[in-house]
């Protein structure tokens, strides 16, 4: 059993939506998960803005006006007046479901329900044309297998149990038709695994069945190995490990939903990320193979504080660097970066809410001071503490750079380190030129 995912994009008109055939097999067993038809998800996050503004008018024009897109957009998909009416009946259902909150309390939990419809209509109106064209499909509600516990965290066990009974019923289909991003939190209620989260339900599925492999179907041909709108002659990555795509994760999230990779990567799944528009490139796979002594990657992420705290009472001193950190915690704040001396320390975080409050609490411990507009540049690739060389290449090409924090060794498979963003153009440029050109 494969499962392969399709984002918005590619649901995103009837002529993408019947094109998908082009690509899935029915004669092969799949599940295939979808995103919502692409701009409706952000549709439906509009109108709960209206809806929590109490600007009910505003909510209901807006309703409206996604109501008339799916009415164009079913004529195109169905033919046969039969099933033209099912898609109309299905609008209508959730559609009436967006309306009613006109005349109720609409809290967080509402909004949930809202940006749910987008991928059960998607879905439903898929199946539907499925039925048209003579293809036989089951229809798989994700509420009824997809479960986050009391952290938010998804839960694989409950897939396999939920899921497998549902695949077994169904011994003489092929294909399986599901939704993307939904799921039901701990106390049963309609949730979701957070934008972009489509990703995630296909490695959770893939993880939770045991799949083959996991496809995720975008329009780009796989991840590469730079920033393609900096850089030119950027490359798809052709073989990544889930360690180097997990590091890579926190850099590439548009590419992949970030939190993707660790189901996949517990369970041994492997990720295909592939390209819509060239079904036949070969794009990127993620397994557990690592290529011994190979450079991969190089990522970027802006919008870097760098914070140093300098103090003499951290020399010989045990307990220092867990009140630091205490202070991070406190405001729920992740550190991204560190690097210590023996007299100081310096961490990057990306959330800056509680910049002012974390400073004036640091300056308890030493002198404490801030870098704004820093950006992380990462170098990804086998770079183990066994090879050697591959350091004072990546520091070679930077010579002309000043450097505000290095961090190398964390894992064999990342050297990090921390530039202006005024200077991270020429970082990834000259960085390409030395290590993949
Ligand atoms: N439709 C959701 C979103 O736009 C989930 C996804 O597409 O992955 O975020
Ligand atoms: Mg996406």
């Amino acid at each position: 059993m494969k499962v392969l995912k399709f984002g918005g994009t590619s649901v995103g008109s009837p002529e993408r939506m019947k094109k998908l055939l082009d690509i899935i097999d029915p004669t092969q067993k799949q599940i295939v998960v979808l995103s919502a038809v692409s701009g409706t998800t952000n549709n439906l996050v509009e109108i709960s803005q209206a809806f929590l503004a109490s600007d009910k008018q505003k909510a209901n024009e807006l309703i409206k006006t996604l109501q008339d897109k799916y009415e164009v957009f079913i004529k195109e998909l169905l033919n046969k007046p039969e099933f033209l009416a099912q898609g109309k009946e299905v609008i209508d259902y959730h559609f009436d479901i967006l309306y009613a909150f006109s005349n109720d309390l609409f809290t967080v939990a509402e909004e949930k329900v809202v940006l749910a419809q987008g991928e059960l209509l998607s879905t439903t109106l898929y199946h539907i044309y499925l039925k048209e064209i003579n293809v036989p499909s089951v229809l798989l509600p994700a509420l009824d297998f997809m479960k986050t516990d009391e952290d938010n965290e998804p839960v694989v066990d409950y897939i396999t149990e939920h899921l497998q009974p549902m695949l077994d019923e169904a011994k003489d289909v092929n294909l399986f038709i599901t939704q993307g991003f939904i799921c039901r939190n701990a106390f049963g209620e309609i949730d979701n695994l957070r934008r972009g989260g489509s990703d995630y339900t296909a490695s959770l599925i893939g993880s939770g069945i045991k799949a083959d492999e996991v496809q995720i179907w975008t329009d780009i041909d796989g991840m590469h190995n730079n920033d393609p709108r900096i850089v030119k002659g950027t490359k798809p990555i052709a073989n990544l490990s889930f360690d180097e795509a997990a590091e890579l994760a926190y850099f590439g999230a548009k590419i992949l939903h970030p939190q993707s990779v660790f189901p996949a990567q517990k369970y041994k799944i492997p990720v295909r990320i592939l390209n819509t528009m060239d079904p036949k490139a070969f794009g990127t796979l993620i397994s557990s193979e690592s290529e011994k002594g190979k450079i991969k990657s190089i990522a970027a992420k802006d919008g870097i504080t760098a914070i140093k705290i300098q103090s003499s009472r951290m020399l010989l001193a045990y307990g220092f660097l867990r009140r630091v950190f205490e202070v991070f915690e406190r405001y729920k704040t992740p550190i991204d970066m560190i690097t210590t001396s023996e007299v100081a320390v310096s961490v990057t975080i990306d959330d800056t809410r509680y910049l002012g409050e974390i400073t004036k609490e640091l300056s308890d411990f030493g002198i404490v001071e801030v870098d704004v507009n820093q950006s992380i540049i990462c170098v990804v690739g086998d770079l183990g503490a066994s090879s050697h060389g591959f350091a004072a290449r990546v520091f070679d090409s930077l010579k002309h750079i000043p450097l505000r924090m290095i961090s190398y060794g964390g894992s064999n498979c990342n050297i990090s380190f921390l530039v202006k963003t005024d200077d991270k153009v020429e970082t990834l440029r000259s960085l390409h030129n030395r290590l993949f050109e």
